[in-house]
């Protein structure tokens, strides 16, 4: 099993719908009245949205389900499964930690909850049996005050052995008015020492190029090649990378077919543009990483090639990897073919 790096994936959308269905179902919850069987709930999790706001609605409703309480079950299966199914060793797990908090408490307390969630999240993913390197991003949210992303931010800073870096998400038809704004949390952020992603170029209308200088990575970006390609060579001399997760913009409405993608890849490869390929919703989806792979490999939207430098600039691009090269340059080592490139700590 090759060994892989995920970078963007949400933890509200990483379970897959039979867990989440059977939990319902086993804690006699609320929802577990509105799908009696399987096949409805696997159906309306997957199916395709019109909008990501639309698409945003699914994670609305598992954000509500997904406690501190509960919270240990799902980082378990999650944890599990991405080992063994998807052959990750490294995995940037993304979530807004306030949604996670206690609905029915007062704001400020909510605020001070935030760190519980991403403790609880960090013992949850220690698993022995399953030695994947697991860090937090931490996402500020368009929805949510300007002084709750602020204190997201000041909670990351605090809790470096768990957090790599911070993120933007949420509808980003909501990020128009507020570009001064979220430009000054992530100058705080990076004050700070923190990493920094965002979604950006997502959509159509995500095109906020005033927010690019700010980030080490971008969240999708897959509209810079389609609508901006003259901000490509800027992107590189910055040493950013594009988080592309395929499946995603079926599912949002934003590409009628994975086609487009095929001018991502080659506009971003001619520009010398990184691009990891990750999965957003794995479990929201039903597709795994291995299967994006596939999928790009099936349509003729990559070649092997290709593929073999995303899945290497997932590692170089990784907020929180701790070696120079990805771990399948020792496998020679262990199989005996080949010969092993020097595998050396992060200067
Ligand atoms: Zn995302």
């Amino acid at each position: 099993m090759p060994l892989h790096a995920e970078l963007h994936r949400h933890l509200g959308g990483s379970i897959v719908p039979r867990i989440f269905w059977r939990f319902l179902h086993r804690q006699g919850h609320p929802l577990a009245l509105d799908f009696p069987d399987y096949d409805d709930f696997e159906d309306f999790v997957t199916r395709p949205r019109n909008s990501l706001s639309e698409f945003l609605e699914l994670h609305t409703m598992i954000e509500q389900v997904q406690t501190i309480r509960t919270l240990p079950y799902f980082i378990t299966k999650l944890v599990r499964g991405a080992y063994v199914f998807e052959g990750l060793v490294y995995l940037e797990l993304r979530h807004t930690p306030y949604y996670r908090t206690d609905h029915q408490r007062e704001e400020a307390e909510r605020i001070l909850q935030m760190r519980e969630v991403v403790r609880v999240i960090r013992d949850a993913a220690n698993l022995p049996d399953y030695p994947l390197r697991l860090r937090q991003i931490l996402c500020m949210h368009s929805r949510l005050p300007n002084h709750i992303n602020r204190a997201i931010i000041e909670l990351a800073a605090r809790e470096r052995d768990t957090v790599c870096a911070v993120d933007l998400a949420g509808p980003d038809v909501l990020y128009q008015e507020r570009i001064p704004e979220f430009i000054e949390l992530f100058q705080y952020a990076r004050l700070l020492g923190l990493k920094t992603t965002c979604h950006l170029f997502e959509t159509a209308n995500g095109a906020y190029p005033e927010l690019l200088p700010y980030v080490d990575r971008i969240g999708h970006g897959i509209h810079i090649p389609l609508q901006m390609p003259e901000l490509l060579p800027q992107i590189r001399d910055r040493g950013q990378c594009l988080e592309v997760c395929p499946t995603s913009y079926l599912k949002t409405g934003t590409l009628q077919s994975l086609e487009s993608l095929r001018r991502v890849f080659v506009e971003c490869e001619k520009a010398n543009v990184d691009i990891a390929i990750c999965t957003d919703n794995p479990g929201l989806h039903n597709v795994r990483l291995p299967f994006e792979y596939e999928n790009l490999l099936s349509l003729d939207i990559i070649d092997f090639h290709m593929l073999r430098r995303c899945q290497n600039a997932a590692f170089r691009h990784a907020f929180a990897w701790p070696h120079r090269e990805p771990p399948d340059n020792i496998l020679p080592l262990l199989t005996g073919s080949g010969s092993p490139a020097p595998f050396t700590e992060r200067g």
